[in-house]
């Protein structure tokens, strides 16, 4: 597996090439078969892999909570919610986002100071083990770019399709 300082710079090599792979599956892959085939894969890859090793996701990504997940935050934070809101959320698109980017929840060994309670955003990430995977594969080929579980599964599932690869990364 790539290491995760390499992953953007190994994604900036081959990007037209998973933008390609994605157009393929779009025309290509059945639905189901699809689903199985990330499920698998993320089960594989996430079983050896130590995300306190990485972290990326919290340092590229805002997380996003809904709207009943702020209090519960705000409460193991020990401070009123409104606070809570007033210190570190911003609305935006309908929603809730961290207003700061790496999140300030992250510990510096790599453990999440909300972990008890983090958004569901958080706990999902990056959803390679969810339904529908055909209709959610642009955000999964934005994933390439910061994840290396996720680079490491689009490269198994090109072997896979026999995608014909044109670059090395
Ligand atoms: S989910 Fe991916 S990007 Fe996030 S910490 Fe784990 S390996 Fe790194
Ligand atoms: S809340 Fe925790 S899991 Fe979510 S981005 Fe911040 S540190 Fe990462």
């Amino acid at each position: 597996m790539i290491e995760p300082s390499k992953v953007k710079e190994a994604f900036n090599r081959i990007e037209d090439e998973n933008y390609s792979f994605r157009a393929y599956l779009k025309n290509h892959a059945d639905e189901e078969v699809l689903d199985e085939q990330f499920s698998k894969l993320h089960k594989e890859l996430f079983l050896s892999n130590d995300c306190s090793k990485c972290r990326n996701c919290c340092k590229e990504y805002s997380a996003s909570f809904k709207e009943d997940e702020l209090a519960p935050v705000a409460a193991f934070l020990k401070i009123a919610e409104k606070d809570f809101r007033d210190k570190y959320i911003k609305e935006e698109l309908g929603g809730y986002q961290l207003n700061v980017r790496p999140c300030c929840f992250l510990k510096e060994d790599g453990g999440c100071q909300i972990e008890a309670c983090k958004p569901v955003s958080c706990r999902d990430y990056p959803y390679t083990d969810k339904p529908e995977r055909l209709f959610g594969l642009l955000s999964i080929v934005d994933s390439t770019s910061i994840c290396p579980v996720v680079f490491e599964i689009f490269e198994r599932l090109k072997q896979e399709y026999r995608f014909k690869r044109r670059k090395r990364y």
